[in-house]
């Protein structure tokens, strides 16, 4: 039997270079697969229908809500955004590691509705980083900076509620430290469904032992 693959949530405020630092993670850790959001605002540019969400209509997201298709969803800015419980389901069943990159109320849903979700708060190293790094993307209005700003702020105020928090002075170093905290997590004796592998050692490959505990 496959352990069940790690569930993890990593939120920070745009800013915070979450980007950059994702895909160092994902180099760092090839079993890990993203969950690939529903939401309905425009694509940006160079944005593909699939691969960073998929862009649907607010009918469309509606009418997936009432058949009750999202994990958990929330309205950010003034746009829906959801993921989409099965395809969790499935990567986590097949034992990959799934990253579900979301705001901060959804990322407190998953965490209610499945305890064993580990959650990543990345933080920009301080406030004029955060603003300039902003301010670098230049996709928005000033009006929508702003907005961004204060929601960034406000979302900094939830950092506590999580399990870890990293800091994002470096890209590599930030990547590194969310590796890790995957790596330490995923040997907990707990999330190890698999442990015949601890029988064979105690017992030479006589497996007629009950197999939920490392210790019989
Ligand atoms: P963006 O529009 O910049 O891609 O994302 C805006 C915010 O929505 C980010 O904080 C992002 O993490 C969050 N977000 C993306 N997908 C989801 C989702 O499925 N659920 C929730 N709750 N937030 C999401």
């Amino acid at each position: 039997m496959k352990d069940r693959g790690l569930l993890i949530v990593v939120s920070g405020p745009s800013g915070a270079g979450k980007g950059t630092v994702m895909r160092y993670v994902f180099e760092k850790c090839p079993n890990m697969r993203y969950s690939v959001s529903v939401t309905t605002r425009a694509p940006r540019e160079g944005e593909v229908d699939g691969r960073e969400y998929f862009f649907r209509t607010t009918d469309q997201f509606i009418d997936m809500l009432h058949h009750d298709e999202f994990l958990e969803h929330q309205r950010v800015y003034d746009n829906y955004y959801g993921t989409p419980r099965k395809f969790v389901e499935e990567l986590l069943d097949k034992g990959f590691d799934v990253l579900l990159e979301i705001d901060v109320k959804g990322a407190l849903v998953v965490k209610k509705k499945m305890p064993e979700t580990v959650t990543v708060f990345l933080c920009p190293p301080d406030k004029a980083t955060l603003e300039s790094r902003l301010r670098g993307r230049s996709t928005e209005t000033e009006e929508q900076l702003k907005v961004r700003l204060d929601a960034a702020v406000e979302e900094l105020k939830n950092a506590a509620e999580y399990d870890y928090v990293v800091v994002n002075n470096d890209a590599l170093v930030g990547a590194e430290e969310i590796a890790s905290v995957i790596r330490a997590e995923k040997c907990r004796t707990a999330r190890r469904r698999n442990r015949s592998f601890l029988e064979n050692l105690i017992y030479g490959g006589n497996t007629n032992h009950d197999d939920r505990s490392p210790h019989r």
